[in-house]
């Protein structure tokens, strides 16, 4: 397996300081699954090329379990593609061998680092399991002038046809930085057959090589599940933390909520009244199953610990800030046994289909809708009425009206730059009895906090029952 990197942005042979590797001097590395090495074929002002040389030991894949399983055909340990082909191991290569490159650094050249230049990535052999169509796919959105030769299975054989395998070469105008990680993203993605286990790091690392260019590429959806192997709760998760791009907002969130919306709602306390009203509701609905969809740091999962009632407890959140936050006020680690096994965190969000959240009694969705983006509740509609399907649903948000008799709130202005809408109770009303209509539920509302005779109650809620 060989790559080439080459540049003509002159001083070429800068292309060294970039890369950590001076271009007089070949170097070896030994990895876990065999051998790297790195040597420049040419290294003038002008033009200067590196190649990475992969050579993969087979015998040692199938030694440390890191190859094919053998599962296709019995030889299929020792005898496979993938000595040859630029797969997921040319990505550990990559960020093994070239680690400050691939992170944006440059001890010598910081500057250049930053700069766009032309490169031009020569790939063989690419295993391109989808065709150049794919290949193309993945590459042209990003930028790339893309060259493929595809390779006949067996030049002896032509009538065998041709094999998945192609010279790629792709030249760009950009940072050597971009260049690499999205080699190291899409190489594997490409080859579609991981040769390691795919775990949770699987998706850090993702997000982390991805960030500035995944959430927006096309191919968007292809590129998460091929990278994680298909492990469908792992591909969700990444695509959810992509998809929400307010993620980070929802993070950085978490900090101020507390702060921002109580201090503004602070003199009712209607923090308190609103997940008291919660609570009598999921008490009184008789759930011993329940879901706190949206649960941020826990304050209601703390409730709902107390109470013997609730057998199974499960908060969801889109913000893993915000779950470890709450782990820690519910002390998770600390719980007794029968405890602990009462309540669970879990990552995800309520815009995706989560077989996860099937078979409960009652959910309780507590200020949470005016955070989703119109466009997607739609989809948190059909995942919480149509999918989970609890029997009770419990949905709270700000009723706007009300906003005028908060006197540290400006005329015009929500409750928290987070909300993407704050509804009258004429907008919630409708909303929810259509969607009671939609998915056959029945639906009552109830006012929270102290209701006001012209605006109405500062929080309204809608309760649903299949
Ligand atoms: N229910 C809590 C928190 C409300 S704040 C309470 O009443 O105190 C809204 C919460 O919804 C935040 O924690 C935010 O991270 C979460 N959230 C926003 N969009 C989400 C989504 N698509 N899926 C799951 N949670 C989401």
């Amino acid at each position: 397996m060989l790559l080439t990197l080459t540049t003509t942005h002159r001083p070429a042979t800068d292309l060294g300081y970039l890369l950590h590797k001076n271009p007089a001097r070949p170097q070896a590395f030994d990895l876990s699954f065999g051998q790297a090495r790195v040597f420049y074929p040419e290294a003038s002002d002008d033009r200067c090329t590196a190649a990475l040389l992969l050579e993969v030991d087979p015998v040692g894949l199938v030694r440390n379990r890191r190859g094919p399983s053998g599962e296709g055909f019995a030889l299929e340990q020792y005898v496979n593609d993938r000595p040859y082909v630029a797969s997921s191991f040319l990505s550990v290569a990559i960020a093994q061998v070239f680690g400050s490159a691939l992170s944006g650094g440059s001890k010598e050249r910081p500057e250049l680092a930053k700069t766009p230049i032309p490169l031009v990535a020569r790939l063989a052999a690419v295993p391109c399991r989808g065709g150049e169509a794919l290949l193309r796919a993945l590459f042209e959105p990003l930028g790339y002038r893309v060259s493929a030769t595809r390779h006949p299975l067996d030049e002896t054989f032509p009538e065998w046809g041709e094999g998945p395998y192609f010279t790629v070469e792709l030249s760009h105008t950009l940072t050597l930085h971009d260049l690499l990680t999205h080699l190291y993203v899409l190489v594997p993605v490409l080859d579609d057959d991981k040769h390691y286990w795919v775990g949770d790091e699987e998706v850090e690392k993702l997000l982390r090589h991805g960030q500035g260019w995944l959430a927006a590429h096309p191919q968007r959806e292809q590129i998460v599940h091929r990278y994680l192997k298909r492990r469908t709760h792992l591909a969700r998760e990444a695509l959810a933390r992509l998809l929400e791009e307010d993620q980070q907002d929802a993070d950085d969130a978490v900090e101020q909520r507390d702060d921002e919306e109580e201090r503004v709602e602070q003199k009712i306390s209607l923090n308190e009244q609103r997940l008291g009203a919660v609570m009598a509701v999921l008490r009184g609905s008789g759930a011993k199953r329940v879901l706190d969809l949206g649960c941020s740091t826990g304050n209601l999962l703390r409730r709902l610990l107390d109470e013997k009632q609730f057998e199974r407890i499960v908060g969801m959140d889109v913000s893993h800030r915000s779950l470890e936050i709450a782990a820690d006020k519910i002390h998770l680690d600390r719980l007794p046994p029968k405890q602990r096994e009462r309540i669970e965190l879990v990552h995800g969000s309520l815009t995706y289909r989560d077989k996860r959240l099937a078979g409960y009694d009652a959910a309780a969705v507590v200020e949470v809708i005016e955070h989703l983006d119109e466009p997607r509740l739609a989809a948190f509609e059909r995942v919480l009425f149509e999918f989970a399907r609890p029997k009770t649903a419990v949905v709270t948000t700000p009723n706007v009206e009300y906003n005028v008799r908060f006197p540290t709130l400006p005329a015009g202005k929500f409750r928290h730059k987070d909300h993407r809408f704050e509804w009258t109770r004429e907008q919630f009303r409708s909303w929810a009895e259509a969607v009671a209509g939609r998915f056959g539920y029945a639906v009552r509302f109830l006012p929270v906090g102290p209701e006001d005779a012209e605006v109405g109650p500062p929080t309204q809620m809608a309760v649903f029952t299949a």
